[in-house]
């Protein structure tokens, strides 16, 4: 007897969970400031990615209440039917304006962005350099696309002009990167990448879902982020040129096929990033926390409010992990394949909603747990 649906995946996920490598979603309320709820427990949120503390700052909340109010809770279609709200046109206008660019499309997630902007661009016959880091959504686009995709040691300038060697069998050429990345906090080389990127006849994309607030003068012509993180909302953006934006609205199947985000996502977002203009300082201050810890910690001084913690295996990450849980703090492990094999770790990510207290009580209770493991 052939095994049913339900036995196959059991078997699977039964050799997935030998393995560490199950993963199980857990009901997580959140609370004031960084603070959320598990199972009638409280703890702090040092794995969270609203590192301004955005998404519960009532600016942004009111800008959102007023808008479900005035307008209902869904866009009820494409943009390219009759999704294209009002605030849909004004988020786009800002944040062209914010990022210095002449145009901006918006997509649901930061996921569809990338997904929806590398097939919308690249093709069969195309070649598509990635930063051997780059996040998964980047890969899936990439594959997703037919163009050939080859990626590159991170960070690594030389390898990527040696793959750039044979340029010349392509069509079109497209390098991609994250400005801040999202699983160890460094940064891109953004100007040599967008210098190399000339020289070679080849466009440059750069993922700056972690980035927004800490990085600017950004030249890539591609500007790709999330309004899902730094700016406490959901939905993905792209800026760019007017001819950009235009092609994606002509050929990105996630903006064609996909409902456009609902009037008050796109408030919220607004709001936010009329904040994070008006108090640049937010982003100091989740980076002077960052940078506390890392002191604390020795590790080396961090780039960004990001920091990680490399474990190497999987379950020791899990086994710190959960030690800090037990002691109300969040930090969760990152395992393979989110992050190259032997490379597990704990993600800390610093926002400017934590307390100068919360950071402590995380360095003194890690140095604690490390000691005793
Ligand atoms: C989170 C993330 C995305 C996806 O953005 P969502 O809005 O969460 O879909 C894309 N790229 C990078 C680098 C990310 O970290």
């Amino acid at each position: 007897m052939p095994l049913s649906l339900d036995e196959t995946l059991t078997q699977e996920l039964q050799a997935l969970e030998a393995k560490h490598l199950r993963r199980r979603p857990v009901i997580t309320e959140a609370l004031e400031g960084v603070e959320i709820r598990r199972d009638g427990k409280r703890y702090v949120n040092f794995s969270g990615n609203d590192y301004f503390g955005l998404s519960r700052h009532p600016k942004v909340i009111a800008a959102a209440a007023r808008t479900l109010e005035a307008y209902g809770t869904g866009a009820g279609a494409s943009p390219l039917v009759t999704g294209y709200h009002p605030g849909y046109a004004s988020l786009c206008e800002a944040l062209a304006e914010y990022k210095g660019t002449q145009a901006c499309a918006l997509f649901g997630s930061g996921y569809l962005a990338n997904l929806g902007t590398i097939t919308a661009l690249m093709d069969k016959g195309d070649l598509i350099l990635a930063d051997r880091l780059a996040h998964a959504c980047i890969i899936d686009g990439a594959q997703l696309s037919g163009a050939a995709l080859k990626r590159f040691r991170h960070n690594d300038l030389a390898h990527l002009e040696q793959l750039l060697h044979k340029r010349g069998e392509y069509r079109h050429c497209l390098i991609i990167s994250e400005t801040v990345f999202s699983m160890d906090g460094d940064c891109a080389p953004l100007t040599e990448l967008a210098t190399i990127a000339r020289a070679h006849d080849a466009w440059l994309m750069s993922d700056d879902a972690h980035g927004i607030g800490f990085i600017s003068n950004n030249p890539a012509q591609i500007q790709l982020g999330t309004l899902s993180k730094g700016l406490g909302s959901m939905g993905g953006y792209v800026c760019g040129s007017q001819a950009l934006v235009d092609m994606l609205y002509t050929k990105a199947r996630p903006m064609i096929f996909a409902t456009a985000l609902p009037p008050s996502a796109t408030a919220a977002a607004e709001a936010a990033l009329d904040v994070l203009s008006r108090e640049p300082e937010r982003a100091e201050h989740a980076i002077r926390h960052a940078r506390y810890f890392c002191e604390a910690m020795g590790l080396p001084a961090p780039q960004s409010p990001i920091v990680p913690l490399i474990v190497g295996e999987s379950a020791p990450a899990l086994h710190l992990s959960e030690q800090l849980k037990e002691r109300g703090m969040l930090a969760v492990a990152i395992r393979p394949p989110t992050v190259p094999k032997g490379s597990a770790r704990l993600r800390f990510s610093f926002s400017a909603a934590h307390s100068d207290q919360q950071v402590e009580q995380l360095v003194q209770t890690l140095k604690t747990v490390m000691k005793a493991s």
